[in-house]
C-alpha cells in the first residue's frame, strides 16, 4: 500500500468513527428522554412537554448532521460547477432576508454594505457558503450585536467579507475550525447546546471554495468578533 493509500484509509476510518461518535450523543439523549417518558405515569403535562422538547432537540441535531453529510457526499462525488455571472450583493440581501428570523431572535442586525458586486461563480454552492457563514455569525454572535457583509475590489477579483462582533475564536482553535466535526469547546458548552450544529458547516464552505480554486481565510479575536473572507473572480 502506498503512503497515500494508507493515509486515505486512516482518514476514512477516522471519518466513519467521527460520524458514529457525533450521532451517538444526540441518539442516546433522545432515547433517554423517550424511555423516561414511557416509564413515567404521564400525568404531568408540563414534564411531558419538556421531555418531548429535549427529544426534539436531539432529533434536530441528528437531522443537521445527516443533511450536512449528504452535502459532503455530493461534493465529494465530483462537484459540477456551473459558472455564471451574478451580483453577490443581491444574493447576500436575499440570504439575509431568510436569515433575519434567526438574527431577530438574538437582536442581531444584518448589514449588507455595497450596492452591487459582480462575480462569476457557481451560484448554488456560493449561496450555501454565504448562508453557512451568515448563520454562524448569528449562532456565535453577541445578543444585540451585528453582522456585516461587505464587498471590495481586489484587482480582477471581488473580496467578500462576513464580519461579526460575537464570541470570537481562540488562536489555538483557529487552525482547526475548518476540520470536519470540529467544534470549539465553547460551542459544545451548555450555553450553545440549544443550537443545532454539526461541526461540518465550515468544512463544506472550504470544500466549495477550493472547488472554485479559491480559499477561505479567517481572523478573530476572543470576545471581540470574527471575520471570514474569500475572493471570487469578477469575470
Ligand atoms: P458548527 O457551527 O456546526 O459547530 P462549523 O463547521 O460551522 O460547525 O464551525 C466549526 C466551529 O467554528 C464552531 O463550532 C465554532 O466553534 C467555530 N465558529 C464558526 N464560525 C464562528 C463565528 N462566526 N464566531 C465564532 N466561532 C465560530
Amino acid at each position: 500500500m502506498s503512503h497515500n493509500n494508507e493515509e486515505l484509509e486512516r482518514y476514512r476510518r477516522e471519518f466513519l468513527g467521527n460520524i458514529s461518535h457525533e450521532l451517538k450523543t444526540p441518539l442516546f439523549t433522545t432515547q433517554g428522554y423517550v424511555t423516561t417518558l414511557l416509564d413515567s405515569k404521564l400525568d404531568d403535562k408540563a414534564l411531558i412537554v419538556r421531555y418531548l422538547e429535549r427529544a426534539e432537540r436531539g432529533l434536530d441535531r441528528m437531522i443537521a448532521i445527516v443533511t450536512d453529510l449528504e452535502q459532503i457526499a455530493r461534493l465529494e462525488s465530483g462537484l459540477e460547477l456551473r459558472h455564471e455571472r451574478f451580483d453577490m450583493a443581491a444574493m447576500a440581501r436575499e440570504i439575509a432576508e431568510d436569515a433575519a428570523i434567526e438574527g431577530d431572535k438574538k437582536g442581531i442586525e444584518i448589514r449588507i454594505e455595497g450596492a452591487s458586486a459582480m462575480v462569476v461563480a457557481d451560484r448554488k454552492t456560493i449561496e450555501q457558503v454565504v448562508w453557512n457563514l451568515l448563520i454562524n455569525s448569528i449562532k456565535y454572535g453577541r445578543e444585540g450585536g451585528s453582522t456585516r457583509i461587505s464587498f471590495s475590489s481586489q484587482g480582477d477579483k471581488t473580496l467578500i467579507e462576513v464580519a461579526d462582533d460575537g464570541i470570537g475564536i481562540a488562536p489555538d482553535e483557529l487552525p482547526r475550525i475548518f476540520e470536519r466535526f470540529y467544534r470549539s469547546d465553547r460551542s459544545r458548552s451548555r450555553e450553545m447546546d440549544a443550537i443545532d450544529g454539526s461541526g461540518l458547516g465550515l468544512s463544506i464552505v472550504k470544500h466549495i471554495l477550493e472547488a472554485h480554486g479559491e480559499q477561505i481565510t479567517v481572523r478573530s479575536r476572543l470576545d471581540e468578533g470574527t471575520t471570514f473572507s474569500f475572493t471570487l473572480p469578477k469575470k
